[in-house]
């Protein structure tokens, strides 16, 4: 992420930025005011009071006015305070009117701490506010309108940045799925077109926002690309293997009337791992209630949540091993999610260039055909 610089010079140090530092944790505020990133920093510099700040954020760019190794006052908690000696301030600008140009600079805001967590290896409990410090009402608009759900925004840009989303824009044709499951299964055991049924799954992932690429590669592992031969039988419509685990009796897991709602199933049962939102279709997952929600936002996390235990148990001492070495259920699922992506690009050049060569074929046996007339 771009971050413009426009720092403190060394001689206003001894009053904006004093004490070496060496940050623990992220300090969220609001400017309380309507003035661009650009302005409240070149404002911060310009003054002579002691208040200071690292970074303040608007609805297009990041301004930094302190480097990270030196402290910032901007916590409230004095000379000696943890906030002020060990936080790293972040300031979010236009919360004095708040609306649109404010909620693209908590959106921005919530990218750019996800970067520095990522960056420091910091989890989300790093992400502090200046009310914890001292007691001021502030982040007061971020507060306003809910600091949990400040949080799962910056969870989320998180995730993004460590693996694949659950929730997410689908990228994926209806065709490609369709290449892909014929390609590993020439007799898929369906009770429906295939490619109607491969558009049902873009259809019912798009509406509840899961993308739908990886959550049709996690059913196609989950029932082995339409064979079967597991606890699920074809005839329940129940694409995600939803209620059988690896002991239950052959079709003791959930039935579903439809392809369409087996397939509404499967997706409502991702989204209850990969968000928090609620669902914009009534609820047809017998399961979804029991999900902590939003528990493995990422489908490289559905490994010793969805899957248990989701990875080699004798190859890797523990999940968190396997995790390294990418190799876990949610990891192969995204493997085989980036085949279908790939995959079909080199089989469509196969195809063309094969046609391509038939006609030329023709086309030397119609000169021939041509030269002995
Ligand atoms: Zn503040």
């Amino acid at each position: 992420m771009k971050v413009v610089q426009s720092l403190v010079p060394e001689s206003k140090w001894k009053i904006k930025c004093p004490y070496d530092m060496d940050p623990e944790f992220i300090v969220v505020h609001n400017t309380a005011n309507d003035a661009t990133a650009a302005n409240e920093i070149a404002y911060m510099i310009r003054n002579d009071s002691k208040v200071s700040f690292h970074y303040a954020i608007d609805d297009h760019e990041v301004v930094q006015g302190v480097l990270l190794n030196r402290n910032a006052w901007h916590a409230g908690d004095g000379g000696s305070g943890k906030g002020n000696r060990k936080g790293i301030a972040v300031e979010i600008c236009y919360s004095k009117s708040g609306g649109p140009k404010f909620e693209a600079a908590e959106k921005l805001a919530a990218e750019f701490i996800a970067s520095i967590l990522k960056e420091r290896n910091w989890d989300i409990s790093k992400v502090t506010k200046h009310q914890d410090y001292s007691k001021k009402y502030c982040p007061h608009r971020t507060l306003d309108l809910g600091w949990q759900r400040f949080l799962d925004m910056v969870s989320n840009e998180l995730a993004a940045l460590s693996g694949t989303p659950i929730m997410g824009k689908t990228e994926v044709t209806a065709e490609q799925m369709k290449a892909y499951l014929l390609m590993n299964n020439p007799n898929p055991k369906l009770n429906m077109d295939l490619l109607e049924w491969c558009k049902i799954w873009i259809e019912e992932a798009e509406v509840e926002g899961v993308n739908a690429g990886p959550a049709f590669c996690q059913m196609c592992h989950e029932i082995g690309f339409l064979k079967y031969g597991g606890q699920v039988l074809p005839e329940q419509n129940n694409y995600g293997g939803i209620g059988a685990t690896n002991n239950s009796a052959v079709g003791k897991g959930a039935w579903f009337d439809t392809p369409r709602i087996g397939v509404r199933a499967s997706i409502q049962h991702l989204k209850a791992y990969g968000s928090k939102d609620s669902l914009k279709n009534e609820c047809v997952d017998p399961r979804f209630k029991l999900v902590k929600r939003g528990c493995a936002l990422n489908f490289e996390d559905l490994s010793g949540k969805w899957a248990w235990p989701g990875y080699d148990k004798a190859k890797y001492k523990s999940l968190n091993a396997a995790k390294i070495s990418e190799d876990t259920y949610g990891h192969r699922i995204i493997m085989n999610y980036k085949d279908i992506m790939s995959w079909n690009d080199e089989l469509l050049m196969e195809l063309k260039s094969k046609k391509i060569s038939e006609m030329e074929a023709m086309l030397l046996k119609m000169l021939e055909i041509l030269k002995s007339i």
